[in-house]
């Protein structure tokens, strides 16, 4: 803990010497990675933050050389050396803080990965009955009673099996999915005709019991 104290401390005292152009770099990088961290961290964040700050962090990088050179001056080479030399500073230390901060979001979201951010707040409001209701908008029956599960499939939105994405995957009832395109060899189902006497075309208040029944459209 106390060598922390040492290197945090001095870590600052070098900040404090560095130009201030390349305090306000570090800064802004330092900034835009806590809130990366802390409050912005999701896929968005994970797949853009490294690039953007690499990118900014080689922004810097030339903004440092060309104030140094732009100060530069061939007939006092002497005097002009020290603002090369800041300018430099700038150059390698913002590409550090550019690339470090990169490096910590790739290294953090291979290690520990992130939370997807729609399932965080469906979970808040979803049920168990939820897992087992047709995502179909106009139908939305609930086969929650486990006599009742094997008459909900998992579509393959892209027509490919092999492709298990959430994205891809829609849970519908065996009559919804028959009705989806190329699936009518569904009806031929056995299950497909159980299903129907079970649960007639007009879902029975039961059925749609979290949501008010409206008529046929
Ligand atoms: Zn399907
Ligand atoms: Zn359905």
């Amino acid at each position: 803990m106390e060598k922390l104290v040492v290197l945090g401390n001095s870590v600052w005292q070098m900040f404090l010497t560095l130009p201030p152009i390349t305090q306000w770099a570090v800064s802004m990088l330092v900034v835009c990675l806590i809130i990366a961290h802390l409050f912005r961290y999701n896929e968005q964040t994970v797949h853009e933050g490294p690039s953007i700050f690499t990118t900014a962090g080689i922004f810097f990088t030339f903004l440092g050389i060309a104030e140094g050179l732009y100060e530069f001056n061939p007939q006092k080479i002497d005097a002009s050396i020290p603002t090369l030399l800041d300018g430099l500073k700038t150059a390698f230390i913002a590409s550090v803080v550019g690339v470090g901060a990169a490096l910590s979001l790739k290294l953090r979201y291979t290690i520990f990965g992130v939370k997807r951010s729609g399932s965080a707040t469906a979970a808040g409001s979803a049920t168990v009955d939820d897992l087992y209701r047709c995502e179909q908008i106009k139908c939305g029956i609930d086969l929650s009673v486990p006599d009742n599960q094997r008459f909900l499939h998992a579509h393959h939105v892209n027509a490919d099996k092999s492709d298990n994405h959430p994205k891809n995957i829609k849970l519908l009832c065996i009559r919804c999915h028959a009705d989806e395109f190329q699936h009518s060899h569904m009806k031929e189902n056995p299950d497909y005709a159980i299903f129907c006497t079970r649960f007639p075309k007009e879902p029975s208040p039961r059925a749609r019991r979290r949501e008010p029944v409206r008529g046929r459209t």
